[in-house]
């Protein structure tokens, strides 16, 4: 029997408290699941597992991994129990095998991949795999090693990423609903428009005269690089959308991104 192919999904993710706060951006992911064909694994990018050269998660039974400070216990207690998948491992460092993937069971799930999967699948009962950020790789690195993975979505795999559009740490206002940063508004727009356009000098950060932004927006990648697997693993097939827009705390874009194969129109409804 054909499997259906599965979307690909960013998401932001913002600060590990959204993992057990129940607002408009858990209210989304709780839907989002609900309407989504269940895959029958995740591939998880998350901006908190970088690394030299890229690794795969290979693990029957991935820990949960508490990879912040300061937060409440509450935060420090959620466990994220779902199982793992080493087939799926190995053939996906076979697909990455001209990039050098590694498998590793040397990681578990970080926060960035729990705190979406908490609201999204909040049941854990479908295989979670996460692929590292290879530190050594350019944007455009990034993109290109992501079209490998397109076979998968055949398979049933949701190609996730987990990271933010916008990631100022140093701007943050320690409140959710904090007026958005004008430079914050401007990028995450600009960011959305080279999507729509397919404009890579903007995505890839080669533009110089968007240098300014840039800095400001993402002082460091790894918040973003997430993304260009979600669009790296798209295809001219898909509809791109966004069904989440917000900017939390003043500096978190916490926009999502789908590519997905069928128009809006003709999915399952709700
Ligand atoms: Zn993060």
């Amino acid at each position: 029997m054909k499997t259906t192919r599965m979307p690909t999904l960013f998401f932001g993710h913002g600060s590990p408290m959204n993992a057990i706060t129940q607002n408009a951006f858990a209210d989304f992911l709780n839907e989002k699941g609900r309407q989504l064909i269940k895959p029958k694994a995740i591939l998880a990018i998350s901006a908190h597992w970088e690394s030299l050269g890229t690794q795969i998660l290979k693990s029957a039974h991935p820990k949960t991994i508490h990879d912040f400070g300061g937060f409440p216990s509450k935060l420090f207690e959620v466990q994220y129990q779902a199982p793992g998948d080493i087939e799926l491992a190995d053939k996906i460092a076979k697909l990455l095998s001209s990039h050098h993937a590694k498998v590793t069971d040397q990681w578990g799930l970080d926060h960035g991949t729990w705190s979406v999967l908490v609201h999204l699948y909040p049941q854990a009962n479908i295989p979670v795999l996460q692929l590292s950020l290879d530190r050594n790789l350019k944007l455009r690195d990034h993109f290109n090693l992501a079209k490998d993975l397109k076979s998968l979505r055949d398979e049933g795999v949701l190609i996730l990423g987990s990271g933010n559009i916008t990631h100022n740490l140093r701007a943050i206002k320690w409140n959710e609903n904090a007026k958005p940063f004008d430079w914050a508004i401007e990028f995450d727009q600009m960011i959305k428009t080279a999507i729509l356009k397919k404009d890579y000098q903007i995505l890839f950060n080669e533009n110089p005269s968007d240098g300014a932004l840039w800095d400001q927006a993402l002082p460091t990648l790894e918040h973003y690089i997430p993304l260009l697997y979600v669009l790296g693993a798209s295809d001219e097939n898909d509809q791109l959308s966004f069904p989440y827009e917000e900017i939390q705390m003043g500096s978190l874009s916490m926009r999502s991104v789908e590519a997905n194969p069928r128009p809006a129109s003709s999915r399952k409804p709700s």
